[in-house]
């Protein structure tokens, strides 16, 4: 199942939700309308990967994402330590993930604010909750798509801090993936406000130019997603290719020599045309990086045991 699709098909979604604390059937799994959450946005998100491997189901980078998930909502100044622990989430990640005995899946850590508010800033009763659920997946792309440059702008770091996985993050976000489907392309690519490349709607973003790797630097209103950083650390540790974090034009990801997404969900996957042009047929930057990064995901590279979790 992609990502979007069947949404409302329950059965997709395994056995269980976990909500504060107690395993429910995902149909159950309500929310009241009051809740400040539906209101203001004010819930925080993780989007984690599982991969069947020879060794059981893998969950990749478990501590990163449940650390992500607290560090979200405190840039907003919001403290769920103080509700939930690390380790009740962590624990309860793996559970539901057992429970439902996923396979190659995706698992969905939510935090959100409730009831008792008055106001737009929420009080000292206001609710903490927190939910994960977890669907199937494979592949969220299928391995090279169309990309746009998007005429609507990422969000401004000045505006909304975008290391936090906030949903409000993600109207933005919507509005830039529309504007691609309608015009025909799988997805857009963002600028910031001062017109460098930011991230695709969901996704980290690449280019390679002369064997060299490029990627925007973390001025650029971008997430600094952990696929970005593995492939980072993959690109120089393994094999030993030039990594520049800086400001990149248009016009430069025009005659890049390939270009490539990045994302939990995404993985790794090229984009070969650009608003129409053909960036590449041959991608073997990429294609390298992609078979290191699957080796790792399969359980079969020397970095697989420090990021994946058995279950
Ligand atoms: N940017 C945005 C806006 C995202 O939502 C995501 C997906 N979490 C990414 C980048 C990639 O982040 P990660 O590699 O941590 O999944």
């Amino acid at each position: 199942m992609k990502v979007g699709e069947q949404m409302n098909n329950f059965e997709k979604y395994g056995n269980v939700v976990w909500m504060d604390g107690v395993f429910i059937k995902p149909e159950e799994a309500h929310i009241p309308i009051f809740s400040h959450a539906l209101h203001y946005a004010s819930s925080w998100f993780e989007g984690i990967r599982t991969y069947q491997t020879a060794h059981g189901t893998a969950i990749l980078m478990l501590d990163e994402h449940t650390q992500r998930m607290f560090d979200s909502p405190a840039l907003h100044k919001r403290d769920f330590s103080q509700h939930f622990s690390f380790t009740e989430i962590r624990n309860a990640i793996i559970d539901v993930v057992k429970m439902n005995k996923l396979g190659n899946g995706y698992v969905r850590p939510l935090m959100y604010l409730g009831m008792n508010w008055n106001a737009l800033m929420p009080n000292h009763t206001i609710e903490y909750h927190a939910s994960i659920a977890t669907w199937e997946l494979t592949s969220l792309f299928t391995t090279s798509v169309s990309a746009c440059i998007s005429k609507r702008p990422r969000i401004s770091n000045d505006a909304i801090p975008m290391q936090s996985k906030c949903a409000a993050n993600y109207a933005n976000s919507m509005l830039i993936k529309a504007e691609a489907i309608e015009a025909g392309f799988d997805d857009g690519i963002a600028l910031d406000i001062h017109g460098n490349i930011s991230e695709t709607s969901a996704s980290n973003l690449f280019m390679v130019k002369d064997g060299k790797l490029f990627t925007p630097s973390l001025d650029c209103s971008i997430l600094n997603g952990f696929t970005r950083q593995l492939v980072i650390k993959i690109a120089r540790e393994l094999h030993h290719i030039e990594v520049v974090e800086c400001h990149i034009k248009p016009e430069q990801l025009k005659h890049a020599d390939e270009i490539f997404m990045t994302g939990s969900a995404t993985g790794i996957v090229s984009v070969t045309t650009l608003d129409n042009d053909v960036i590449s047929t041959k991608t073997p930057v990429s294609t390298q990086l992609m078979e290191t990064y699957n080796e790792i995901t399969s359980g079969n590279h020397h970095w697989s045991s420090q990021l994946l979790t058995y279950i």
